[in-house]
């Protein structure tokens, strides 16, 4: 039963980065081994950004710019790790690029979605050709695969639908028994008529999810810069402590409600499976890592703090002194759906529906401009959205600060308040219980 390793962007950012995880795949001398891997470092941000200016006739300067600077930065570690050694992958990645901008020219005027599938799965296909040339120079015998033949989808861009009978075949016919290290692309998939699509921002951990549940693993290992799963992002809250076991429901609701570790998706074909996921360093692997696996007894043990910023409150209010009721309430959500949109808190009553959403411009103008028709709008920009799973009594309030919360929910497991993010601090603290 092999492992499954992913590496997400941060662990293959530069030279260096590449160099550091030869260690980390050797100490794993135990085959079938496959790696699951992201573009490096922020490739995929800027990747949007040449999208973008792809699109648009007056920046075609800003196009070249940062095509090249792209390349520049693909091209300088490549340098660094391989110098003049024959088995350097510069030429195959320097196709990849050439392919990269081919595409922009034959997309550029079909719908977004698809010219950024098109296009955005260049980051992963150039970092795997990268790493998977490192390895084998290494000494470490390895295949590159290309995830668009094996992990099968529909042709939703940008949140790909999975074939899983038919992404089974593939993975199982072509990487099973495999004695080499597999490595292949995070995010990305393709069609039945070979059109790449991708599974959505930060996709990777549920290809891992994805290769783990069609091969059988033993286990997944996803490689971070923190040392496992914490209770709050330990970024923004200055007192976050590691969990050493959780379950996957939990874990599932951590990543539902937007803690940024874990792609929500990534837990449902491992729980299947029971196949146990391990949150480790890449920076201190010999730290304890995080296993999250089937047992429930320590999901209510530590309260768990999540932030979503860059949030907007819409109220959607009748014109006619008629009740937001049931069928009215469809219809809104119906309307969300068209748009692509997610709630992450509702509030009704008589005469109000409101829903708070991410800020995606496109999308909030398809769905706002579909309400204005029928109904009275009013909307709040800049608000941050506060989660808490399993709360203690008080610490809502105390996490509050005496800031005013524009809505609030709670149920017997979670509780949320909304904010002004001007109100909130920069770094959060989780507080004692009472
Ligand atoms: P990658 O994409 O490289 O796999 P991410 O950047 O998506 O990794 O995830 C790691 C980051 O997730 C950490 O640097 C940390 O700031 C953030 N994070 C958010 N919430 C949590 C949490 N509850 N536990 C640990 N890390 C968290
Ligand atoms: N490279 C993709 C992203 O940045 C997928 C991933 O890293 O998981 O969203
Ligand atoms: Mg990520």
């Amino acid at each position: 039963m092999p492992t499954v390793f992913k590496f997400g962007g941060a662990s293959i950012k530069d030279a260096d980065a590449i160099r550091h995880l030869t260690p980390l795949i050797e100490a794993h001398a135990d085959r079938p081994l496959v790696v699951v891997v992201s573009a490096m470092g922020k490739t995929t941000n800027k990747l949007e950004t040449l999208l973008a200016s792809a699109r648009d006739d007056g920046r075609k300067d800003a196009y070249r710019d940062c095509f090249d600077a792209l390349q520049a930065e693909h091209r300088e570690a490549i340098e660094s790790l391989f110098g003049d050694a024959s088995d350097s992958p510069r030429e195959r990645v320097d196709v990849l690029f050439e392919e990269l901008d081919t595409q922009h020219r034959k997309h550029r005027d079909a719908p977004y979605a698809k010219h950024y599938d098109q296009t955005v799965c260049y980051g992963e296909l150039i970092s795997t050709t990268i790493v998977a040339a490192w390895l084998n120079h290494c000494g470490i015998a390895t295949d590159w695969h290309d995830a668009r033949e094996l992990v099968r989808t529909d042709a939703c861009h940008q949140s790909a639908n999975l074939d899983w009978t038919a992404t089974a075949d593939a993975i199982r016919g072509r990487l099973a028994g495999s004695e080499r290290v597999i490595l292949t692309q995070g995010f990305i998939g393709g069609t039945e008529q070979s059109e790449a699509t991708t599974l959505g921002r930060e996709g990777s951990d549920f290809s891992a999810a994805i290769f783990a549940h069609c091969l059988d693993a033993h286990e997944v290992v996803i490689w971070k810069d923190v040392t496992g799963l914490f209770n709050a992002d330990p970024r923004r809250f200055d007192n976050a402590v590691q969990l050493e076991r959780l379950s996957y429901a939990e874990a599932t609701e951590l990543a539902w409600h937007g803690a940024k570790v874990i792609h929500p998706k990534t837990l449902g074909p491992l729980q299947e499976k029971s196949i146990p996921l391990m949150v480790r360093s890449f920076e201190t692997p010999e730290a304890a890592p995080s296993v999250i696996d089937a047992e429930r007894r320590f999901d209510a043990e530590v309260p768990c703090c999540i932030l979503r910023e860059k949030q907007v409150w819409l109220e959607v209010l009748p014109r006619d002194f008629a009740f937001m009721d049931e069928p009215r309430q469809h219809d809104i959500l119906g309307r969300l759906v068209e748009a692509g949109l997610h709630a992450n808190l509702i509030d009704s009553s008589a005469m109000r529906f409101a829903l708070c959403l991410d800020d995606k411009p496109e999308r909030l103008e398809t769905l706002i401009d579909s309400l204005e028709n029928d109904y009275e709008l009013r909307r709040e920009d800049r608000l941050t959205l506060l989660t808490v799973r399993h709360p203690r009594p008080g610490m809502m309030d105390a996490l509050s600060e005496g800031r005013e919360a524009l809505a609030e929910r709670r149920n017997a497991t979670t509780a949320q308040r909304l904010f002004h993010s001007d109100d909130c601090p920069e770094t959060w603290h989780i507080p004692e219980a009472r």
